[in-house]
């Protein structure tokens, strides 16, 4: 099919701020790709697939949702099973702290980092989608269940053995020879529901039992049933097509299989990346954010930095002398903030907040920004210094005036690190120092920078806190 036909497309192409050979091989190559995937991409493979960069891919991917060219959505998916729960045009609607995944019956709390799945689907304007997921089993898994988790091995494996498709008002008599303490359950796997079947001792004749599913539930919510053979004769009630699948559980093993059974993931866009992409904090400015917006990012990696004057250059240079010195650096610390995919959180007077989506990528940064900031060529007088403190922890993200913002422990230890650095030093906590990326980056860096360890004792901590002191060698 050919994408770079289309109208819409076609001028995205042309005032779309990329390299053409980009943005034509990155058309070209989206046309090419089958229907399932153009139902749900993930930028981070497509990228990889085709060999082209990640950061640049993810942005016409955002640039071009803008502007209608595909629909964005946020998939809650189970890491236990890959089943998506839920999947919501705005993040927004994650309004609870955990929901529940029918399949493995767990409860799988909202973490942009690891449950969060953000994807891209072409807009039906544009193209529209040949997909029917009920058309074989592979595509009814690959249309429920993320494709970034593998199911090798897992809870889907022994689904899709028994799954049985069942259309609105049809019957269909499962039989089972169930053994005594087994635990069976049917899962009505795209309603996200299912029913327990408990095996009792009496070996007996049992009766077919007639049972029905619709959108609000099964008709029972548990039965028990004497072991032997048995029949479950089970309607479909709903108005929509359903996906039925057995999963049975062996006596002593959890019918709750999320704990302990994480899955394998290829890369992909999670909530957290995608919060921290600067086209998308840009473009999406976010009006009407719901004033109790709280989601948990499992690890956030936070940069704060003093842009520092000598005292007396406001005296001697004025005001806009000042403002314009600053805002050509301020240039230099965005652009190396965003080759390390790091975002501007906020600015309040000569601090910047910025975000990053690991703790190496936050040093790099920083060592580069102490670096860049000196090859703006001035005299002594009017040289600008910064100050540094960088820490990683959990945090959540919340609303401040109509803009995403992050609260937490983390973001005041990250703030209290800046304030303890001299000019032109960088702060660290000990959780960055334990970064095993960081621990190599130490082993290249070790004849450019000077590292000293200390404990200091925080009013409003208990421990001691472990700081790092960084500076850089300047031959
Ligand atoms: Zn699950």
């Amino acid at each position: 099919m050919m994408l770079i036909d289309n109208l819409k497309v076609k001028s995205f192409i042309q005032a779309a701020p990329f390299e053409s050979r980009l943005i034509n091989t990155f058309f070209l190559k989206l046309g090419n790709e089958p229907d399932e995937t153009l139902y749900r991409i993930n930028p981070l493979l497509f990228a990889h697939k085709h060999d082209l960069d990640e950061k640049q891919v993810v942005d016409i991917f955002i640039l071009a949702a803008r502007a209608g060219i595909f629909n964005l959505f946020f998939n809650l998916v189970c890491p236990a099973c890959g089943f998506i729960i839920i999947k919501e045009a705005s993040f927004t609607s994650l309004n609870k702290a955990d929901y529940f995944c029918a399949v493995c019956h767990s409860d799988i709390p909202v973490i942009l980092d690891d449950t969060i799945e953000v994807f891209f689907q072409i807009h039906p304007a544009i193209y529209k989608v040949e997909f029917n997921p009920f058309e074989n089993v592979e595509c009814f898994t690959s249309f429920f269940f993320s494709r970034s988790f593998y199911k090798t091995g897992s809870i889907i494996g022994h689904i899709v053995d028994d799954l049985a498709f069942l259309s609105p008002g049809e019957m269909k008599i499962f039989k089972l020879n169930v053994q005594k303490d087994m635990l069976y359950r049917f899962i009505a796997i795209n309603l996200n529901l299912s029913l327990f079947v408990y095996i009792g001792n009496k070996q007996g004749h049992n009766n077919p039992l007639q049972v029905t599913v619709n959108k609000m539930g099964f008709s029972q919510k548990k039965v028990s049933l004497n072991r032997g053979e048995i029949k479950i004769a089970l309607t479909n009630d709903s108005e929509q097509k359903l996906g039925i699948g057995l999963v049975k559980t062996s006596p002593g093993e959890s019918h709750s299989s999320a704990n302990g059974n994480k899955l394998n993931r290829t890369p992909f866009l999670s909530g957290k990346l995608l919060f921290n992409n600067t086209t998308f904090r840009n473009l999406f400015k976010i009006k009407n954010l719901p004033g109790n917006l709280k989601l948990k990012l499992r690890s956030l990696t936070l940069l704060f930095m003093e842009i520092q004057s000598s005292p007396d250059l406001y005296e001697r240079q004025g005001d806009a002398f000042v403002y314009d010195l600053i805002q050509k650096h301020f240039y230099i610390l965005e652009e190396i903030a965003d080759r390390y995919q790091g975002a501007i959180i906020k600015t309040m007077g000569d601090v910047i907040m910025f975000s990053f989506p690991s703790p190496i990528n936050s040093l790099l940064a920083a060592f580069s920004m102490l670096k860049g900031i000196k090859s703006v060529k001035h005299d002594e007088k009017t040289a600008l210094c910064l100050k540094i403190g960088l820490h990683e922890g959990h945090a959540l993200v919340i609303n401040r005036d109509d803009l995403l913002d992050y609260f937490g422990r983390t973001v005041t230890i990250a703030a209290y690190l800046k304030n303890l650095a001299g000019p032109d030093e960088i702060f660290f906590s000990d959780a960055l120092f334990r970064d095993k990326e960081i621990k190599k980056e130490f082993v290249k860096l070790k004849d450019r920078i000077k590292l000293y360890k200390k404990h200091i004792k925080v009013k409003w901590m208990i421990n001691k806190l472990v700081i790092y002191k960084m500076v850089i060698i300047h031959n």
